[in-house]
């Protein structure tokens, strides 16, 4: 029998034996432990020596309505006992069919279809291969390539990885080069003015009217966008910039996909963002996480009708979306995700927007220290950018490992944050409350 402490050492020494885990460095692979946690309640997760520490990142922007949800875990239990699984070949359950009705109700425009995945990058690829299959049925297979920024991340599948385009990302991987096309990252300096980011919206526009005149719109099938780049640190475009994009890709009859896998689902304060945030229609969204509060894998695209009509009325009625995942509309995710719905209508939904300016200011509070360069914050996600204040070799190197030096310290205060090269990440679960942001707060000063 062994103690806490022995538990812990013994899962670490298994671990370095047996278990990958993501993004691995080279010089990491066989010592890959990572930090061991044994349970978790409401906002706090407990490692293997007792300590409890607050989720700041809620996992991985996920668990958004907290650890050991009894209501949840029940809906979990039930759904495995009514019916744990049927094939979405030829048969389908009443909780997909619900689930699909009630996203289509909540989803802008003519998003009334949805197509249901494993997860982020599997919904990322399924949007991708739906452009491709569209513009193939449409007869025209070279407008393809797709349109990425600076610092976005769409997931770890070859085509959502190919569109990764945060520092690194890409140097050890093969990505579909020749597929995708980059343009700069949206991010307004530290403090820009209202003026300043019309001028960023304009200059970012004419990025992309440019790069279509260069490359042409008949090359290009569509342009994804994360509405805040979530792992590139919380980057928020400037004002106007997602409704110039959005323009100049119904001008090209560009596919526009709103990838939402973090913004969805209450993180921004509604189920999807897109709309009612940043007043774009996207032609897809794609989703994941929150959907299912980390509960269970699921995510999903939702798809214009105009584009399925288009479809159906082509001179192909034998083309076929050959694509599909054996858990596609997996019942018990669907079950968890109708619940988590019921949960974010009756008040969570709420309760972001009620938190929202709070969570800001508090954190916006760090801007007086000195390492502080930026506080960017918008729903409950924030990001807190730090610098050196220096350029020499030396300081850059150190901004290099700031966030996860900071991410070490708070854990021995009691907080996770997501450390992200010089930034710290926040995007902490909906239950929390004012003091547990003022606690959080209080140890990222420190
Ligand atoms: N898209 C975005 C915006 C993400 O942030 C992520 C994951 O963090 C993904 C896609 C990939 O999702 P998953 O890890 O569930 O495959």
């Amino acid at each position: 029998e062994w103690d806490q402490a022995g538990r812990e050492q013994a899962a670490i020494r298994a671990a370095e034996q047996h278990l990958m885990q993501p993004w691995p460095a080279a010089e990491d692979i066989g010592a890959e432990a990572r930090m061991y946690l044994e349970q978790a309640e409401g906002i706090m997760v407990e490692d293997g020596a007792g300590n409890r520490l607050i989720d700041g990142p809620a996992g991985m922007w996920c668990v958004n309505l907290g650890h050991r949800h009894e209501g949840i875990a029940r809906v979990l239990y039930n759904q495995a006992m009514e019916l744990s699984y049927c094939s979405p070949w030829y048969t389908m359950s009443k909780q997909a069919v619900e689930l699909s009705q009630r996203l289509a109700a909540h989803a802008p425009g003519d998003l009334n279809h949805v197509f249901f995945t494993t997860g982020g990058s599997s919904a990322v690829e399924t949007a991708l291969r739906f452009m491709q299959f569209y513009n193939n049925v449409l007869g025209r297979p070279e407008k393809k390539r797709i349109v990425t920024r600076g610092g976005a991340y769409h997931g770890s599948t070859y085509l959502s990885a190919s569109m990764n385009a945060r520092p690194r990302d890409g140097d050890w991987m093969d990505q579909a080069r020749d597929l995708v096309l980059h343009l700069s990252e949206p991010k307004p300096a530290p403090g820009l003015d209202a003026a300043g980011q019309r001028a960023l919206t304009a200059r970012l526009a004419q990025e992309f009217r440019d790069l279509i005149a260069r490359e042409g719109a008949a090359s290009i099938g569509a342009f994804v966008a994360e509405p805040v780049q979530a792992s590139g640190g919380v980057v928020i475009a400037p004002e106007g910039y997602l409704r110039e994009m959005r323009q100049i890709c119904a001008e090209h009859d560009i596919l526009y996909i709103s990838d939402e896998v973090v913004t969805a689902f209450g993180r921004l304060g509604h189920v999807f963002a897109s709309e009612a945030v940043f007043g774009i229609q996207p032609d897809m969204i794609t989703f994941a996480k929150g959907v299912t509060a980390g509960y269970f894998p699921l995510g999903g695209v939702m798809i214009s009708e105009r584009l399925l009509e288009r479809i159906r009325q082509s001179n192909h009625p034998e083309a076929c979306f050959a694509h599909g995942l054996t858990y596609t509309s997996h019942p018990i995710g669907c079950a968890v995700a109708l619940k988590v719905l019921d949960l974010l209508e009756a008040g969570d939904l709420e309760r972001v927007r009620r938190l929202e300016p709070l969570f800001r200011a508090r954190l916006e509070s760090l801007r007086d220290l000195p390492i502080v360069k930026e506080v960017r914050s918008i729903g409950l996600m924030a990001c807190v950018e730090l610098a050196t204040g220096k350029s020499d070799a030396a300081s850059l190197a150190i901004e290099q490992k700031m966030g996860k030096r900071v991410d070490l310290h708070c854990q021995k205060l009691g907080l996770l944050v997501r450390p992200l090269i010089n930034m710290c990440v926040i995007s902490p679960p909906f239950i929390i409350d004012e003091a547990v942001i003022e606690r959080m707060v209080a140890i990222l000063r420190e």
